[in-house]
């Protein structure tokens, strides 16, 4: 649980448990604060069987095929682009079948504003006359594109960012201690978008890279043997590298990071070229952190 949204969290299931949960929730918000990551919370324990504590007892049936992806009675609206009218009755049609494992049922909205017009019209009876059991989770960073009839028959809650205190410290028990305050506002405040970004699908970590560099720094490490390894997320490291000279530089304004900064510039522009050596173009500009001035 995303530790800014646990009183939210508790707020809504508590209601539920109460019977007094309105059928269509709106989680609306900026976007990259783990809206989404709430609703399928908040989802799970709608769907679990023995909850304990107002938490998903993790352990049922329920909670296992939620876990696993498979929950027959859980729905989600996944799409590429615009959320269209067939998406949408496809999902309605979903939640009139009777719930498969007599509980309730489920279905989230992740990019709500995103859903076509038509969408949305087929929506609105679903959203004024839902089927027994039945929860609906719409989720949106752009409250202002939500059409008004749609708003009108959500409960909307406009959640409220963590502070830059909680990004940071949420950041670190992700492995990400190295992330500055400017970091995070670069990328709007949002730690999740700053995890998204610094994480990759490859497995280069932005903690593994900056360890890696230190040593380059400290005349210990091997830049060919990391261009090598890092040669296929090129233009990443670059930012990495750039990132980092740049709040060496606000720290100590030398010469030094300030000509390692003129590199990384450099370094992009050449990776720009489809024909580039990745390899020699990270080798050359690793190379030039072992001149910095760390002082
Ligand atoms: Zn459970």
């Amino acid at each position: 649980m995303l530790p800014w949204f646990v009183s939210y969290y508790h707020t809504i299931v508590s209601r539920l448990s109460a019977n007094r949960l309105h059928h269509a929730l709106l989680l609306a918000g900026t976007e990259g604060i783990g809206k989404l990551q709430l609703a399928e919370h908040i989802a799970k324990f709608m769907l679990c069987k023995m909850p304990v504590d107002e938490q998903a007892c993790q352990r049922c049936q329920s909670c296992q095929l939620f876990a696993a992806g498979t929950h027959p009675d859980f729905h989600i609206l996944q799409s590429e682009r615009q959320i269209g009218v067939d998406l949408v009755r496809e999902g309605i049609s979903k939640l009139s079948r009777t719930s498969q494992l007599s509980g309730n049922k489920v279905l989230i909205i992740p990019a709500a504003e995103s859903m076509t017009e038509a969408a949305a019209n087929a929506l609105l009876k679903t959203l004024e006359e839902p089927t027994a059991n039945t929860y609906l989770i719409l989720v949106t960073h752009q409250l202002s594109r939500m059409l008004p009839t749609i708003l009108s028959r959500c409960e909307k809650h406009v959640l409220v960012p963590p502070s830059t205190e909680q990004s940071l410290s949420w950041l670190k028990q992700q492995g990400m201690g190295e992330v500055t305050e400017a970091q995070l506002h670069a990328y709007g405040n949002a730690p999740l978008k700053v995890q998204r970004s610094l994480s990759t699908e490859s497995g280069i970590q932005y903690t593994d890279f900056v360890a890696a560099l230190d040593n380059i720094i400290a005349g210990k490490g091997d830049e060919m043997q990391f261009a090598g390894e890092w040669q296929d997320e090129a233009k990443r490291v670059v930012s990495w590298c750039q990132h980092y000279v740049h709040q060496l530089y606000i720290r100590n304004q030398s010469q030094s990071a300030f000509s390692v900064y003129n590199e990384c510039i450099k370094a992009h522009v050449h990776l720009q070229n489809p024909g580039v050596n990745k390899k020699l173009v990270l080798s050359t500009l690793l190379a030039q952190f072992s001149h910095l001035d760390m002082t």
